[in-house]
Order: structure tokens, then C-alpha cells, then sequence
């Protein structure tokens, strides 16, 4: 009789009837921004205050006497479009100027909600790579830009939002080496500075679980192939250019075929699935992007913030189990890495067979470690 009242009692910790949608997300859900040794920037959280931006040189720094006289409805359409290290240089120059700034949306949506990641594009000196504008439309959208499921990372170097699996095995999320770079795309040093560079952060860790101790100088891959194709004219000309300096089947031409495929621009949604993105990820090794990407808020509604949620039920079905049982499950394992926003995991989780399967087996709850 008291086993019977034991197992009535576990089985019950997985019924949702009667809970409020919070309740439900409070004891079904978890958060995880780290998977193994794979972590993304993280503890970043100092602000760069616009004192301590310096000015590129022959960079104003005022206002001036033609921005002066704009009416301000005209001058926040136009400082929309400014990076954030002009916006900091701006606040820094004038009252009136940090006034302006300070009222800007792009610049107090991003300082009240992802401050982070201001921090994280200073620290890797691209706060001057990107248009405010960009930072926000990303923010203000939640699907990855490749895949269009659940993103809730930002790709510094492009700021594309995007899911753990895109970020990890899709080219035009990808960062390369200068070496790389010029022996793929047949480009010099000299042309390698018309793009901006990247300077990790000392101290992190690399896709492998390799702690970085000092900075590692990395080129988005979409921005070098843009470079290239404005030297060499198109994808054919690149191809050319590297036949002309290793011919048709060494090596390193063969594996150029890989890079110069990679999508350039905005527009980098994908038809591949997740499936066929972990095949590539075997064939292609990805090291950096932990480097150079990090959570990211989004805030679809005004106001709103999502941060993506995980279902503990799938989690605690998938670590409850051995590897062998896991194969015989009658879905795939995956839905252990699906992150949501709260209205989907709240549908997910009134149909998750994890949670059925777990309530039939009368089965524990497993607390996910934090990182
Ligand atoms: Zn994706
Ligand atoms: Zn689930």
C-alpha cells in the first residue's frame, strides 16, 4: 500500500492539470547557455562608458555645424544608422549630443536589455562594425536566421541571431583565421585590412574546450568572401584565382570549394535541417563561434523578453536513461537541445511524450547541473 502511494506520488509530479501556465513553466523548464565544454561569452558586464571610446582618426567629433541644425526627428533617423562607438563618440561630444543619444531607441533598448553585448563587441573591437539598426532588429526578432527555429544567440560578427546547431556548423556563422583566409580566397595581408578584424577574448574557451589564454585574430568568413569577390569579381573568378596558385587538385583548392559556397549578405536562411547540418559539422570542424557569439534576449513584443527555455521533462528522460534505451525511443533525442520561446514550450509541454512516458514509468525528476 505504501509503495503504491509512493508511486502515485511520483507519477503525479508530471500532471499539469489544475497549474497556472507559470507554474507549469517554473517546474518544466530550465535555462542552459552551456553544453559540455562548449561555452559561449559569458560575465561580461562592464559597459564601455563613452569616455573611454577612442576616435578612429579624422573621425568629428562634435555634432558639427550642419548635424547642428538638423531638427531631431531628422537626426535620429540618421543616427539609427550609426554604429554604436560613432553613437558613444556623439554622447561624448556635447551635451546636446548625449541628450540625443541617450533618447535614441536603438541605444536605450540594447543598454536596458543586452548591455552584454555592447561590452562584447568592444571588447572584440567590432563596436564600430555595425549599425545600431541591425543590433535591434535582431533583438527585436526571436527565430534564427538560418534555420528560423528558436535563436538564442547573437553571431557577433554579423549580428545574426541564431540556434546553437547553425551557429556550430553553418558557414556563414562561421569565423576564420587570416591564414585561412588568404590561402582559401588567394588574398594579401594588405587586403585582409579592409575588413575588420577580430580580437577574441583573452581567456575563453574554444569549441573543443581548449582555454584560449591570449586573443586569437579571426575574420567572419562571409565578410572575407565579400572582400574576395570584390577583387576577384565573382565565385568563379575566386575559384580561378586559386587555380592559378595551386592547381586543380591540391588540397587546398579542393577544400576552397567549401568557403567560396558560403552564403554573403543579410539573407543567410538555410533549407537545411538540423540533421543535415550535424553531418556537416562531422565533415567541417567549427572552432571559434564560441568565441565570437553569445546568449542574446529577444523582445518580439515591446517590452516582453525571452532568454529561450528548455523542457526538463525531455531532459530528464533522455539522462534517466542508458545510451542503448535512448535508440529505441520512438522520437528522436534532440528535443533535449530544442530551445523555445514560453508560449511554445507551454504547447510542447502539454504534449510532450517525455513527460507521458515519465508519468507512466512513475520516473524521478533530473535537475539539469548548471554549468
Ligand atoms: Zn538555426
Ligand atoms: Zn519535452
Amino acid at each position: 500500500m505504501a509503495d503504491a502511494s509512493v508511486e502515485t506520488e511520483s507519477q503525479s509530479q508530471w500532471f499539469i492539470d489544475g497549474l497556472e501556465p507559470e507554474e507549469i513553466l517554473d517546474r518544466f523548464t530550465y535555462r542552459r547557455f552551456s553544453y559540455g565544454k562548449v561555452r559561449m561569452i559569458s560575465g561580461i558586464d562592464k559597459v564601455p562608458k563613452p569616455s573611454a571610446i577612442r576616435l578612429s582618426g579624422g573621425r568629428t567629433s562634435s555634432l558639427g555645424p550642419v548635424l547642428g541644425r538638423l531638427p531631431n526627428e531628422l537626426l535620429h533617423m540618421v543616427m539609427h544608422w550609426l554604429d554604436y562607438k560613432s553613437l558613444f563618440a556623439v554622447a561624448r561630444a556635447s551635451l546636446l549630443g548625449k541628450a540625443l543619444v541617450e533618447s535614441l531607441p536603438v541605444y536605450q533598448e540594447l543598454l536596458t536589455y543586452a548591455p552584454e553585448v555592447i561590452a562584447a563587441l568592444s571588447r572584440l573591437n567590432i563596436l564600430g562594425a555595425h549599425p545600431a539598426a541591425l543590433i535591434r532588429e535582431a533583438l527585436r526578432t526571436e527565430k534564427c536566421a538560418a534555420c528560423r527555429s528558436y535563436g538564442p544567440y547573437l553571431f557577433l560578427p554579423t549580428c545574426h541571431r541564431c540556434c546553437l546547431e547553425c551557429l556550430s556548423s553553418y558557414s556563414p556563422l562561421r569565423v576564420i583565421t587570416a591564414e585561412t583566409a588568404k590561402k582559401y580566397f588567394v588574398l594579401g595581408a594588405k587586403d585582409l585590412q579592409k575588413i575588420p578584424v577580430i580580437h577574441t577574448i583573452p581567456g575563453q574557451m574554444d569549441a573543443s574546450g581548449k582555454k584560449r589564454p591570449s586573443s586569437v585574430k579571426l575574420f567572419s568568413l562571409a565578410a572575407v568572401k565579400e572582400l574576395a569577390l570584390s577583387l576577384h569579381g565573382s565565385t568563379g573568378g575566386i575559384a580561378r584565382a586559386a587555380y592559378r596558385a595551386y592547381g586543380e587538385k591540391k588540397p587546398a583548392f579542393l577544400r576552397g570549394t567549401f568557403y567560396w559556397k558560403t552564403p554573403v549578405g543579410r539573407d543567410i536562411s538555410t533549407r537545411f535541417s538540423h540533421r543535415a547540418c550535424y553531418w556537416r559539422k562531422a565533415t567541417e570542424r567549427y572552432r571559434w563561434y564560441c568565441l565570437v557569439a553569445m546568449p542574446f534576449p529577444s523582445m518580439k513584443v515591446p517590452g516582453v523578453v525571452e532568454r529561450g527555455l528548455f523542457c526538463k521533462c525531455c531532459y530528464s528522460l533522455m539522462l534517466g536513461i542508458s545510451p542503448r534505451e535512448r535508440l529505441r525511443l520512438p522520437y528522436t533525442g534532440n528535443t533535449i537541445f530544442t530551445v523555445r520561446n514560453k508560449a511554445d514550450t507551454l504547447e510542447h509541454i502539454k504534449e510532450c511524450r517525455s513527460r507521458e512516458m515519465l508519468a507512466q514509468n512513475g520516473a524521478g525528476m533530473v535537475e539539469p547541473r548548471s554549468p
